[in-house]
């Protein structure tokens, strides 16, 4: 259903969610997490109050006696943002008896056939009526509703035509066993688990495709998302920056603010320059900045490190690569759209809002000193080797003395100076010592 529906002052929502449904014990912890979400998220509505019912959320407002235009354009904008939401619909909430439906939908049909006119005028438009029934002592079963109401409004348009499947007009009735819930208009969610049901991790991101998208995955599936990017000051721009600060304020929309952290990693490119074969260049950088977001990562107890790393996709993701590159670090990698193929993660990046960010030719770190024969099949003996003819440990360190908190509203830079302290007293961590 699109949003060309008549804007009813309507007086409830009926919040749709899926998979909590199946936890079992936890579900109550997944419910207030979505509660919260919805809260949050739907500030704007002013105050809600919600009562659950088996697989669903109902909301009403408060200190009003209905949701106004407006905020049915604030429901449109934010659902879709809400993890752990399968749908939403406005609607009309009442008590449980045919009648009462009857009488609604006798009120609200006309409207809703004026307006499917009005978007395709001219043309048979087609209608369905789902019906619904959890409580079964209701007298009529779904396919009776739907007979009932169908017998009951299409005569009066003889521009209207049946279709279940592909209907213009939808109308769904859901009897309850205390609420009966009439509504035309289904606003879909991401699905996925509500925001901070499964923990925090750290993103690695670029600005490129994949990372905006691999962090959106991880945020539909429940986690809190804070960010890291890397960039090669004064070999890359101030724009690299504030084009991973866009990218951060577009993926905060989906959840209470993520912490953005940059790091310079020209010291230790330097070094790999000077001292390193140019073929494990990539490698030997992504093994860095996976030390160093392990780093950041305990210190904001983020459970994992999250990339955009696709298979095969570029010379540093082949199955090798990936391995040689994981075992810099032994904390858990997270790699959302290994499988994916391009198309659908440039998908999925317009969807989210990414994509014309992304698209935006901005020099990144790691294309600094990138070389045109990377080895696509490192071994890991070889890489160490590398990695001794430099002082790894002292570089991550003055990589780390480089770290800046920033603030992706305004892409304000602090100095974050903890980040090295704290780096310096975990030696196992960047695996230095321990070759
Ligand atoms: P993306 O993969 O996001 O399109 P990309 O193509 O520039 O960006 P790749 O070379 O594919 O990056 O890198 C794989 C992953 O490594 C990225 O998805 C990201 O998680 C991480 N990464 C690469 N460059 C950076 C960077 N400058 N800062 C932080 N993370 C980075
Ligand atoms: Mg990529």
């Amino acid at each position: 259903m699109t949003s060309w529906q008549p804007e009813f002052h309507y007086p409830a929502l009926l919040c749709r969610y899926s998979e909590i449904g199946i936890k079992g014990e936890n579900r109550m912890f997944f419910e207030e997490r979505l509660l919260a979400s919805l809260q949050r998220q739907l500030a704007s509505l002013g105050p809600l109050r919600f009562t659950h019912d088996r697989g669903r959320i109902f909301v009403f407002p408060e200190t009003k006696d209905s949701f106004t235009p407006a905020d049915l354009h604030t429901l449109r904008r934010e659902i879709p943002r809400i993890a752990g939401v399968a749908s939403l619909s406005p609607g009309f909430a009442l008590p449980p008896a045919l009648p009462e439906i009857e009488k609604c939908l006798q009120k609200i049909f006309p409207h809703i056939v004026q307006a499917g006119r009005d978007k395709f005028p001219g043309r048979p438009l087609t209608y369905a009526l789902q019906a619904r029934r959890s409580d079964k002592s209701f007298p009529l079963n779904c396919v009776d509703i739907e007979r009932y109401f169908a017998e009951l409004l299409l005569p009066g348009y003889p521009d209207l035509t049946l279709d279940l499947r592909h209907a213009e007009i939808v109308i769904e009735v859901e009897v309850r066993k205390d609420i009966a819930f009439v509504s035309c208009e289904r606003i879909n969610g991401p699905g996925g688990l509500p925001c901070g049901s499964s923990g925090r991790v750290l993103a690695l991101l670029s600005g490129g495709f994949d990372s905006p998208v691999a962090c959106f995955q991880m945020m539909r599936r429940g986690c809190l998302v804070d960010f890291l990017t890397f960039h090669s000051a004064p070999f890359t721009p101030p724009a690299t920056i504030t084009k991973v600060c866009r990218l951060v304020r577009r993926l905060n929309e989906f959840q209470p603010r993520g912490r953005l952290v940059s790091i310079n990693l020209l010291p230790l490119q330097l070094a790999i320059r000077d001292a390193c074969q140019s073929r494990y260049r990539t490698v030997l950088y992504r093994r860095s900045m996976l030390r160093l977001g392990a780093v950041l990562a305990e210190y904001f107890q983020d459970q994992a490190i999250v990339t955009g790393d696709n298979l095969g996709q570029v010379a540093s993701q082949t199955l090798a690569n990936l391995s040689v590159i994981a075992q810099a670090s032994n904390i858990l990698v997270l790699r959302p759209l290994l499988a994916y193929d391009k198309i659908n993660i440039m998908n999925m990046a317009q969807d989210i809002g990414t994509y014309d960010i992304s698209r935006e030719n901005v020099p990144d770190s790691c294309t600094v000193f990138a070389t045109n024969n990377p080895a696509t099949r490192a071994k890991l003996d070889n890489i160490k080797r590398e990695e001794q003819k430099i002082p790894m440990r002292e570089l991550l360190l003055k990589c780390l003395d480089s770290a800046n908190l920033i603030n992706a509203k305004n892409c304000q830079e602090y100095p974050f100076p903890e980040l090295k302290n704290y780096g310096q007293n975990m030696q196992n961590l960047l695996m230095c010592e321990i070759w």
